[in-house]
This record gives structure tokens, sequence and C-alpha cells, in this order.
């Protein structure tokens, strides 16, 4: 597989992102903590531990190629158990818009998931709970996914049928657009 970033580049882009995190990459003694809390760690390629490890060798190549940035919950476990508060999730999550911005994703149902929920709150100023289920069902393939639970949470009203949305859809719209203007993965 063709490299994506050299090793200079993936250090520059590393040192970069840890700069944007306030992170000092050096500083993680590779103890685990981090990997052992992590609720994902399952559904992982790259453990938390190591996204570190190849950020401070610079091996950006495997951190804008692996599943891990996009399946991170965001939970901040590993930050809380991390002796030095390496803050993963942020590196993550810049990692990501650097995937983002070179068109690399390798989990592509999380990137479709991601757009259709962005694309309604951009359009009606909330979250369409069916839409998105039908939408996504629809154009990733998994047509019945999540179908036999739909009964029983429209019975609850956990989901509504009814289309709504924001009286001021247009200042929601703006927001979302100078979000990114300003580089924000959405
Ligand atoms: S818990 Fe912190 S120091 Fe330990 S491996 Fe994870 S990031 Fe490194
Ligand atoms: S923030 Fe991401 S990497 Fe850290 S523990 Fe949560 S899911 Fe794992």
């Amino acid at each position: 597989m063709d490299k994506i970033l050299n090793r200079a580049e993936g250090k520059l882009l590393a040192d970069k992102i840890a700069k944007e995190a306030d992170v000092k990459l050096h500083e993680c003694y590779q103890c685990g903590k981090c990997t052992a809390g992590c609720p994902m760690a399952n559904s992982f390629d790259l453990m938390p531990r190591q996204i570190v490890h190849y950020m401070h060798l610079g091996d950006m190549d495997e951190v804008l190629r692996s599943k891990t940035i996009w399946l991170c919950a965001s939970c901040h476990t590993c930050v809380e158990r991390c002796p030095h508060d390496i803050d993963i999730p942020t590196l993550i999550e810049k990692s990501r818009m650097e995937a983002q911005k070179r068109g690399i994703c390798a989990v592509r149902d999380v990137r479709l998931f991601n757009d259709i929920f962005t694309e309604t709150i951009r359009y009606t100023g909330k979250s369409q709970e069916v839409i998105l289920e039908g939408a996504y069902n629809v154009t990733s393939g998994h047509l019945m996914q999540d179908m036999a639970n739909v009964p029983q949470m429209l019975k609850k009203g956990i989901v509504r049928p009814e289309f709504n949305s924001v009286q001021d859809k247009e200042s929601i719209k703006k927001i979302m657009n100078k979000a990114e203007e300003g580089g924000a993965a959405l």
C-alpha cells in the first residue's frame, strides 16, 4: 500500500496535532491503563496506547488508516485513567479530521451515518431519528438494521414518526457552515 505521508511528514503532522491537543507524546510510557479501560477496545484495530505510540514515532499512516479513529466514542475514560492526562480522544478527533481531509475512511458506515446526521441537523435544526435511521439503512444496504426495535421505540415515545424542526433553521445552518469553515469535521 502506498504511503500517504513519509516519516518526516508524519512526524510534522503528529507534532502539530499533539500541540493542538496540548499533549506531550514523549510522556506516554506505554503503561496500557488507557487501553485496559477503553469500552471500545474490542472493536479497535489500534489500541489507544498504540495511537499515542505511532504518533510519537511519526507513523501517521497507521493512525490515519485505522478504524479506531472512526470508532472512538469520545468517552474520555482513557484520559481519566492516564497517569499523564494524555488526551487521546482529542488526538483521535484531530486525526479523524486529517483523514477526512485526505478522503481516507476505514469505516465507511460511520462516515455515512455522520453525513446523514449532520445534514438533517443542517436543514431541520434537530435530529430526526426516523429519517436518520431510514436514510442510513437504505444507503448503507443494512436494510433491516434495528428495525426489530422500532415498534417498542414508537410505543414508548423514544422516537416519533412525525417530522418536526426548529423555528429558526437558518441560524442552525449558519452555525454549522461556520463550524465547517473553521475546520470542524461535520
Ligand atoms: S495510560 Fe497514558 S501513559 Fe499509559 S499508555 Fe495510555 S496514554 Fe500512555
Ligand atoms: S475516548 Fe475513545 S479511546 Fe478513549 S476510552 Fe473512550 S472510546 Fe476508548
